[in-house]
């Protein structure tokens, strides 16, 4: 591809000139997009630059920072402690966020305009002159044999002069450019280079950058760093048994912190800069293990209670499919026989179906409900809003119904007199098939004999609530549906204590969703659309994004736009739900629409129109570059749900960049879920993915899940292993083990049944 793109044929008449470009340009477009991949990686573990969650709580390394006998400045204190630096341990686990190269510091004439560059000169000259504009502005000329380059900053405060003593040694580090007067470097970095000779530490290889600190601050904390490796790491303990190291080809615990602190000669600085040095593996592995063994451990738990061994000979099996009004797609029959297997068996089930919109899961989870109920236990249904859960009442009514099953709705609407029949209902086993929010398990609800609980959840919960959830009372089978695909790495971690299923198929018969992405200005080809589709009698959906900081702000662009399709479609009926409305007034917007008593529905909200209304055949998504990919492939999912051929189109709002434009592009190409929150995941990274606050995800420093989903699974088969091997972790050579695991998960794991 390169040599055609270097000879392209001389005489060649009908040249097609854009292909004889595109391997040029595809080139070109390749290394910008590696560099930016790069940058974005460097970035990243800059920014998530942490202390990691695995120093020891015992042991020498555990005790007091003042325990050292050196003595620290008052000002490197008080920094060490605002980053809560106390022990000895968190000095050893703080990882540097990148590294300098001072293998071989460059001469001042080798330093490259347009390139960052680390030299050694001498200060010649230091002081304010006036700057551009007017300003006062800080520079230094530093020299050494080779040539001059100058240190400028603006804004500087005298105490800069102090840094730059005439006749002293300092090491520069910067971007350099060329100016009318020479090469300079506009806020270098410095550090004192006075002893060059003589250090070990600060010169001759490559140096560490730890988060937090100012440069001035790096060489005490890196002297810290010195000290304390030298005196402590070999005191550590590796908590990873020797074998699985070997296994592994993993590096023991101190030679990869004294690595990640002090690289050796022959690093590569590049591995270690984005935090993918064997180093970094070792602690990223580390990280991921101990996680995954926590969660083998809680599966492992669920397992060791008694549950219910249902029977789901095949003739039951048969008669629950029969129920449904279609053949099963094999994807949904694979999963329905996993589901069988677990609920046969007489240990509680724990089993996550991940599957993409519309692809079934309902419809597999009525399977399971059907064969509980075929065998006289009750079932809870638990939604993430009111609105769902009432979506999920009627059509599991549809099915259940038919057959003699009594489905309730618990929902926090109606009088306390009617909640309390429903309940005592439930309580007397006189409702077969309970559907509720969450709150259904939270508020207690007695069932008279419950014997499964089906969750459709957002992913908005962590291992730990789960299983408070799952702690009371006797133990039903459970079964968890994401209501969108989150990547594996993110199943694995939020739900690694699961068995996973996926349904990796849809239903037969699905036209896929055309999808466009537009800018404000091509609106009204939008609109074109939207006309044409309204007048099949079709219904639409333009959602707004939820600005979180204004929830007015929200309703102004709402209802502005509600005023707009006024406009545009006179004949239309416009309804509008939002973020302010009550519970009860949403549901009559939705009821409205879902009867075709509208036409066009306006949306702030996501959540809400997580519902299903097959008449509906265009999605408008107003400011689509505001939403993750996930999200807006579960808008999309909203139609598409009946027979029509139907629409997507995503409008970018006018600040829309590159970067959107692309990844708003991937929406066009995709309509895989698994594959778009792959994406999603690597743009986005996991904490965004999953919503920030309520992510439950556990903190992770060195490891990177939209990165290291091999190493995930290996921790993750490391750690059923050993559970498989040793389940009560008696071992003498698991003891490390056992140890970490109670530091780490900090008494969040019953432990107690193990030991
Ligand atoms: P999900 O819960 O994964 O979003 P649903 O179970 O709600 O998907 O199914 C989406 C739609 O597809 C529903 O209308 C359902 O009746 C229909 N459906 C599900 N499975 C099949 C199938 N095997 N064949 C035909 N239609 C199906
Ligand atoms: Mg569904």
């Amino acid at each position: 591809m390169k040599g055609a793109a270097r000879t392209p044929p001389k005489q060649a008449t009908l040249v097609d000139t854009e292909a004889l470009a595109a391997p040029g340009a595809k080139t070109r477009k390749e290394k910008a997009e590696r560099k930016k991949k790069r940058a974005a990686a460097a970035e990243a573990s800059r920014s998530e630059a942490k202390l990691l969650s695995i120093a020891p709580r015992t042991g020498p390394l555990s005790m007091p920072l003042k325990s050292l006998d050196k003595r620290l400045g008052p000002r490197l204190v008080s920094t060490l402690n605002k980053k809560g630096l106390r022990r000895l341990g968190d000095i050893l686990f703080l990882l540097p966020r990148c590294y300098e190269d001072r293998r071989r510091l460059c001469t001042i004439a080798e330093l490259e305009p347009g390139q960052r560059g680390v030299t050694v000169g001498v200060v010649r000259a230091a002081d304010f002159v006036p700057g551009r504009g007017g300003k006062r502005m800080f520079r230094a000329v530093v020299a050494d044999r080779s040539g001059s380059i100058a240190a400028t900053y603006f804004n500087a405060g005298p105490w800069l002069k102090s840094r730059f003593t005439v006749g002293k040694r300092i090491v520069l580090s910067g971007e350099v450019r060329a100016t009318m007067s020479g090469r300079e470097m506009a806020h270098p970095e410095l550090e004192s280079a006075e002893d060059i000779e003589s250090s070990s530490v600060h010169f001759n290889r490559i140096v560490p950058i730890y988060p937090g600190f100012e440069r001035a601050e790096q060489r005490s904390f890196r002297d810290l760093a010195a000290l304390v490796g030298e005196k402590y790491a070999n005191a550590l303990e590796d908590p990873l048994p020797a074998d699985l190291r070997a296994r592994m080809e993993l590096m023991g615990l101190p030679d990869a912190l004294r690595y990640i602190h002090f690289p050796p000669g022959e690093a590569d600085l590049e591995a270690l800069d984005t935090h993918q040095s064997d180093a970094h593996r070792r602690l990223a592995f580390d990280e991921l293990f101990f996680l995954q063994l926590g969660m083998a451990l809680k599966r492992q738990g669920v397992k060791a209670e008694e549950g219910i061994s249902f029977d789901v000979s095949p003739a039951r099996l048969d008669k629950a499919r029969a129920a449904l009004p279609f053949q099963l797609t094999d994807a949904q029959a694979r999963v329905v026989q996993e589901i069988a297997r677990d609920m046969a068996r007489p240990e509680p089930m724990n089993r996550l179906v991940q599957g993409d919109v519309g692809s079934g899961k309902t419809a597999v989870a009525m399977i399971s409900a059907l064969i509980a109920l075929q065998q006289g236990y009750q079932v809870a249904v638990m939604a993430p809003t009111e609105i769902l859960a009432e979506q999920h009442e009627r059509n599991f009514r549809k099915v259940m119904e038919p057959l003699g099953y009594r489905v309730g709705l618990l929902s926090a609407a109606g009088t306390a007199k009617s909640k309390r029949e429903r309940r005592d209902a439930v309580a007397r086993g006189d409702i077969h098939l309970a559907v509720g929010t969450h709150a259904l398990i939270q508020e207690d609800v007695a069932f008279q004999r419950l014997g499964l609980v089906v969750i459709d959840e957002q992913h908005r919960f962590g291992v730990l609530q789960r299983h408070t959830l799952m702690s009371k009372g006797p133990k039903p089978d459970v079964l968890v549906m994401t209501a969108t695909p989150i990547p594996r790495t993110l199943a694995m971690t939020l739900y690694g204590d699961l068995d996973l299923s996926v349904i990796d198929q849809l239903p037969p018969g699905r036209t896929p969703i055309a999808t466009r992405v537009f800018n404000d200005k091509q609106r009204a080809r939008v609109y074109e659309s939207m006309a044409v589709e309204l007048a099949k009698g079709h219904q639409a959906y333009v959602v707004y994004p939820l600005v979180e900081e204004s929830e007015k702000l929200d309703l102004q662009d709402a209802t502005q736009g509600v005023e707009k399709l006024r406009q545009v479609f006179p004949q239309a009926r416009v309804g509008l739900l939002h973020g302010r409305m009550k519970g009860e007034e949403k549901d009559a917007v939705m009821e409205a629409f879902r009867e075709k008593q509208l036409d066009l529905l306006v949306c702030t909200t996501v959540v809400e129109v997580g519902v299903d209304v097959p008449n509906a055949s265009v999605m408008v998504v107003e400011h689509a570059e505001r939403f993750g990919l996930s999200q807006l492939h579960q808008l999309r999912g909203r139609v598409g749900r009946g027979a029509a051929a139907s629409y997507c189109f995503l409008i970018a709002g006018a600040a829309r960049s590159w970067e959107s434009t692309e990844r708003l592009g991937v929406m066009e190409r995709s309509s895989d879920g698994f594959v778009i929150a792959e994406k999603d995941l690597e743009i986005r990274g996991p904490g965004e993915f999953l919503g920030t606050r309520q992510s439950g995800l556990p903190e992770l420093a060195v490891a990177n899940l939209a990165r290291d989903g091999d190493l995930l699974s290996m921790a993750q088969g490391e750690a059923r292993r050993i559970l498989t091997q040793d389940p009560a972790l008696k071992a003498r050579e698991h003891q490390g083990l056992v140890k970490a695991l109670e530091e780490r998960w900090e008494g969040r794991l019953a432990l107690a049944r193990v030991g």
